[in-house]
């Protein structure tokens, strides 16, 4: 075994909502090339993605939801009784072909879950991280909810597998999906629902009957910066993911709590994100990545391959390689500069993070065996 797995080829950049969606190909064609001229992609083992097969997807899916999105992939007129299954809005247009680009993602999300089956320490789809489908519908620019069916797949080996995830949005869509499943941990760390999309996960949403302490909410408020993000990371959510002793992990990585990001209103940079990255991988135990959200150009692609550098164990300078540096205008993978932020800015977000993890402490902490000190 190597250094692990990366899932890709252009064919994912079918995956495309328009011209004018925020959520551009570009992202992962970029990403990739700037590994490509480091060199990086070489230290690893680059495999093509395959699609998820229908009887796979409809673990995942109802059958009613993903015959209806095989319908709409001639690119047809959206029906009016189809608004049920989430299209024909700016968020998610129906395109040509959608229903293969979306099999592809989601294939490869499982894919690299089954490189990780098969011993490799890590395994990278950063096609994927689509994590608000839900079981019947579509939601936030996402088809089909690769982050459930990767660990579906997991769950085939392991006992208990841990989601983490770390875009700013609530990971509402895999925390559904297991809301009543003791066996699949699901923590997020997002931008509080009382301010961005999709309008959920608060710290009181813990999970249903058997899964009832196993879903692990931690929102924010805008500004909050790195220490403070970092703060309720380990102290809420990760000490509670080392006591549920994973035996594997799917870590979605959005990049989109960047302070750059122009859907949101979190305020990290790319080495307070990293950190989060770095504490899930000291874990010791095989890691499915995903990718996620993240709509600003040119801080996608270095975050990115930060995540894969960490993860992978690959030594990239912080200069890019000149060329790319020219043309994407990024010539540092880490940020130089911080945001700025005012002392009542700073405040706020510190106090409403404060309260999050004393809640967190006294609602969640005694399902897992620790002590709300
Ligand atoms: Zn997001």
């Amino acid at each position: 075994m190597g250094k692990g797995v990366y899932i890709y080829s252009d064919e994912l950049l079918g995956y495309d909502m328009g011209p004018s969606h925020p959520m551009q190909p570009t992202r992962l064609k970029r990403t990739t090339e700037l590994l490509n001229l480091y060199g990086a992609l070489e230290q690893v083992r680059v495999v093509k993605p395959e699609p998820i097969s229908f009887d796979e997807l409809c673990h995942t899916h109802s059958q009613e939801y993903v015959r209806a999105v095989d319908f709409l992939s001639t690119g047809r007129q959206v029906p009016a009784s189809y608004c049920r299954f989430g299209f024909g809005t700016g968020d998610n247009p129906v395109f040509a072909g959608i229903y293969e680009a979306s099999c592809l993602y989601t294939g490869a999300s499982v894919q690299a879950a089954q490189a990780v089956l098969d011993g490799e320490p890590v395994a990278m789809s950063i096609s994927g991280g689509l994590h608000h489908a839900h079981y019947g519908k579509a939601a936030g620019f996402c088809v089909f909810n690769d982050c459930a069916a990767a660990a579906h797949r997991l769950r085939s080996k392991y006992s208990r597998v841990a989601y983490v995830d770390i875009d700013v949005h609530h990971g509402d869509g895999v925390q559904e999906l297991f809301y009543s499943d003791p066996s699949v941990l699901t923590i997020s760390i997002h931008q509080s629902g009382s301010t961005l999309f999709p309008g959920t996960g608060f710290v009181h949403e813990i999970g249903h009957g058997h899964g009832e302490g196993y879903s692990i909410n931690l929102p924010v408020s805008p500004w909050t910066n790195d220490e403070v993000w970092l703060n309720l990371w380990r102290q809420g959510g990760f000490s509670i993911l080392k006591a549920f002793r994973p035996e594997a992990i799917v870590l979605q990585c959005g990049t989109d709590a960047h302070y750059l990001d122009p859907l949101a209103n979190v305020n990290l940079t790319a080495q307070g994100w990293l950190e989060a990255i770095t504490d899930v991988l000291s874990l010791g135990v095989p890691i499915v990545a995903l990718g996620g959200g993240g709509y600003n150009q040119t801080t996608v692609p270095r975050m990115w391959a930060l995540a894969f550098s960490t993860l992978f164990g690959v030594v990239l300078s912080d200069d890019t390689p000149e060329e790319f540096s020219f043309h994407s205008r990024i010539p540092k993978l880490f940020d130089i500069q911080r945001p700025d932020v005012s002392s009542y800015e700073m405040e706020t977000a510190r106090e409403f993070a404060g309260t999050t993890l004393d809640e967190v402490k006294r609602r969640l902490f005694p399902y897992h065996g620790l002590i709300s000190t």
